[in-house]
């Protein structure tokens, strides 16, 4: 492995392997999620300032007013998603730095990305890139469209918070799809999980998140 993916010192495998076990003591459980986040080099996806605090349980600045999401609400929506049973395609509205479609990518066979700023996809694509994540299309565009091309989905993952959940989204689930999404407004927000059965959606109301407003058109 290429040494700036190893890490040395507040990004080595020993601060990864802590980080680890804070998600363990955090609720988190299922085995391949927290075997794929100690084994991603999460400090790549921030700017080199902020290298040594990409272990922390935080959020990060990574520009255009944007963050990265903190590793528990990562690895917690990744298992929520992945909780009913494997997935195929997913659909991921918000690529960001790219790190939640990095671990997505090692857990699904497909994941569609779209994010509506054009710099922050492009740096995306590079770091994946280099990772070997392959299994990965990325689309540049308002993700309220979802990306009818290649629907339906199994799976869809929401990493901004719309104040209700978009219809066009729900429209592109399969029957038997799980959806995870963050409702409200800046000052309070909802995890949701979604699931289409054949004949109606249930939702289910979870923790309370703090997220970035789920924006329209694009930069
Ligand atoms: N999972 C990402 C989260 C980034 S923050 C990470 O870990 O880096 C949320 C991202 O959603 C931002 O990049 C923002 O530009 C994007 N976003 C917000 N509204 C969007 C929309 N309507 N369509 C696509 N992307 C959107």
């Amino acid at each position: 492995m290429m040494p700036h993916l190893r890490g040395i010192g507040m990004t080595s495998q020993r601060t990864r392997d802590r980080m680890i076990a804070r998600l363990t003591e955090q609720g988190i459980r299922n085995p391949k999620i927290l075997e794929v986040m100690r084994n991603t080099p999460r400090h790549i996806f921030v700017d080199e300032a902020l290298a040594s605090r990409s272990y922390e349980d935080t959020a990060l600045p990574i520009g255009y007013n944007q963050t990265i999401s903190q590793p528990y609400i990562v690895a917690k929506m990744t298992e929520l998603l992945l909780e009913l049973g494997p997935l195929q395609r997913v659909l991921e509205i918000g690529t960001g730095c790219g790190y939640q479609t990095a671990i997505l990518g090692q857990l699904v066979e497909h994941v569609y990305s779209v994010e509506r700023i054009l710099p922050l996809q492009r740096k995306a694509i590079t770091r994946l890139w280099e990772l070997r994540i392959k299994n990965v299309s990325y689309l540049h565009n308002d993700g309220g469209w979802g990306w009818p091309d290649y629907a339906p989905f199994d799976g869809i993952i929401v990493a901004a918070a719309p104040q209700i959940i978009p219809q066009i989204l729900l429209q592109q689930m399969a029957i038997g799809g799980v959806m995870i999404i963050p409702v409200g407004n800046d000052d309070r927000q909802k995890l949701h999980r979604v699931i289409r059965n054949a004949n109606e959606f249930s939702i289910e109301e979870l923790e309370a998140v703090s997220f970035v407003p789920f924006l329209s058109g694009r930069e």
